[in-house]
């Protein structure tokens, strides 16, 4: 087992790969509502840190509700970069860096509250879900195709949140999962759930 510090991220593309080496076989059991479960939690605390200003560990939070929507995206075989990229057809890099994405996803919008880009991510988050009930309750291909876009869109309005509190999050990426699972610190995790083992 490789316990050695990986260097996960430098696409949007790898990140998925990455991830995919890390969890793919400790998410083996578990269902994509039961992974939107999970990123309702990481909401959950984005925005009680946002409403009480107590940010110190947003980055972290952030990090975990980005690496949900990677599993949810990894079942599926969604290629998010491939998705992104179609809105901006001049890229000249192949495979642009999270960094990139974090900035073009940017919506731009001068002098946005921190409240404010925190209704519009947890509104994104609203969206995934809805998609994915959607999709499961039909299993109709228009429904799987609106849940990759409103994946897609979640991950900027995520980055879009990490940017008005100066969170690189290629950056934060890489330093929360760079040893890989960030409680057992194997790639890949060995399956400590480290999402119930923190529950309180
Ligand atoms: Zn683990």
């Amino acid at each position: 087992m490789n316990t050695e510090k990986q260097t996960p991220v430098t696409s949007l593309a790898t990140l998925q790969q990455f991830h995919n080496t890390v969890f793919g076989p400790a998410n083996g059991q578990l269902e994509p509502v039961d992974m939107f479960l999970r990123i309702l939690r990481y909401l959950l605390r984005v925005l009680e840190m946002v409403r009480t200003k107590e940010t110190g560990r947003i980055t972290y939070y952030l990090c975990t509700t980005l690496s949900w929507l990677l599993a949810i995206s990894n079942r599926y075989n969604f290629d998010l970069e491939l998705k992104w990229k179609l809105k901006f057809p001049n890229l000249e890099n192949q495979n642009p860096p999270l960094s990139k994405f974090q900035e073009l996803t940017a919506w731009n919008h001068e002098g946005e509250t921190l409240e404010t880009r925190a209704s519009q991510f947890a509104e994104a988050v609203a969206k995934v879900g809805n998609s994915l009930g959607k999709f499961r309750w039909t299993h109709h291909p228009d429904f799987k195709a609106e849940l990759l876009s409103s994946i897609v869109e979640c991950c900027g309005a995520l980055c879009n949140l990490a940017s008005v509190l100066g969170v690189d999050m290629q950056t934060a990426m890489a330093g929360t999962f760079g040893d890989g699972c960030t409680k057992c610190h194997k790639i890949p995790c060995v399956g400590c759930d480290f999402n119930t083992a923190e529950l309180k």
